[in-house]
């Protein structure tokens, strides 16, 4: 697979401003937010997007999720609300071939998105 920015930045070769990180995962806020928040929570694990998920990769996806409702705790988005999105694949709009879940908030959201 081609080399992303984003294994850059697991790898502490360029600048993010870290928000979260563990034994899977890390979360960042995006260079281009969208939202007064906008944090990408990325796994460790080179996945490009959901298409190569591996059944074992179930608890790792699991595991965004969870770092997300925390984070959004953490951010003070849980009352009012926050979106979870995962431009999966050229259609979608991905941009950056190593999956990342969006989490965005701080702001009222519109539906659909374009
Ligand atoms: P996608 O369009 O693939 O769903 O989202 C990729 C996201 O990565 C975009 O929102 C973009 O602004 C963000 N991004 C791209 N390059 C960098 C970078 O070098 N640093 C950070 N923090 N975010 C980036």
């Amino acid at each position: 697979m081609a080399e992303t920015v984003f294994a850059k930045i697991l790898r502490k070769e360029i600048d993010a401003r870290i928000v979260h990180e563990d034994d899977q995962c890390v979360a960042f806020h995006d260079i281009n937010p969208q939202a007064p928040v906008h944090v990408l929570i990325i796994p460790r694990k080179e996945l490009l997007n959901v298409n190569e998920m591996a059944d074992e990769d179930e608890q790792l996806i699991g595991h965004l999720f969870k770092v997300a409702r925390d984070l959004a705790s953490t951010l003070d988005l849980t009352e009012r609300g926050y979106r979870l999105v995962i431009n999966n694949g050229d259609h979608a709009g991905q941009t950056v071939a190593h999956l990342h879940v969006h989490l965005l908030g701080g702001r009222r959201m519109t539906w659909p998105p374009g």
